[in-house]
């Protein structure tokens, strides 16, 4: 039984409305935003960790930068946006399926 909450997520079972979806990725707003725009890139393939990708995983994940920077206008992000991927405990990493934060909206401290 697979008890991830994004794979969840990405199978409908848990609802959460999708900004954006294809056969790779999908984009949620997070729960417990951390700035006025926070969402959340999540590859549809559940993996832990970038150190646990395969070859064709870090095609996609090129891909996936690429598509998060062609989203951004259309997601308030015209002004600049940060990206943040946590891994393991010391990254803070809580939900272990790879994700990336994308945050803006506004001025972040740093
Ligand atoms: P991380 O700490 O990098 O693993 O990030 C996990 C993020 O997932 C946190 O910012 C949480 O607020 C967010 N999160 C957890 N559950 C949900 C959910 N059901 N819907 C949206 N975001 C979530
Ligand atoms: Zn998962």
């Amino acid at each position: 039984m697979n008890d991830c909450v994004f794979c969840k997520i990405r199978d409908g079972i848990i609802p959460s409305p999708k900004l954006y979806e294809d056969e790779e990725i999908f984009v949620i707003r997070d729960i417990e935003p951390k700035a006025k725009c926070h969402y959340l890139v999540i590859p549809k393939k559940h993996f832990k960790l970038l150190s646990e990708m395969e070859k064709q995983d870090e095609a996609m994940l090129g891909r996936t930068f690429a598509k998060i920077a062609s989203l951004a206008p259309t997601l308030g992000l015209e002004n600049g946006y940060r990206v943040i991927i946590n891994q393991g405990d010391d990254g803070g990493q809580t939900v272990f399926h790879l994700h990336i934060h994308v945050l803006g909206g506004e001025k972040l401290p740093l």
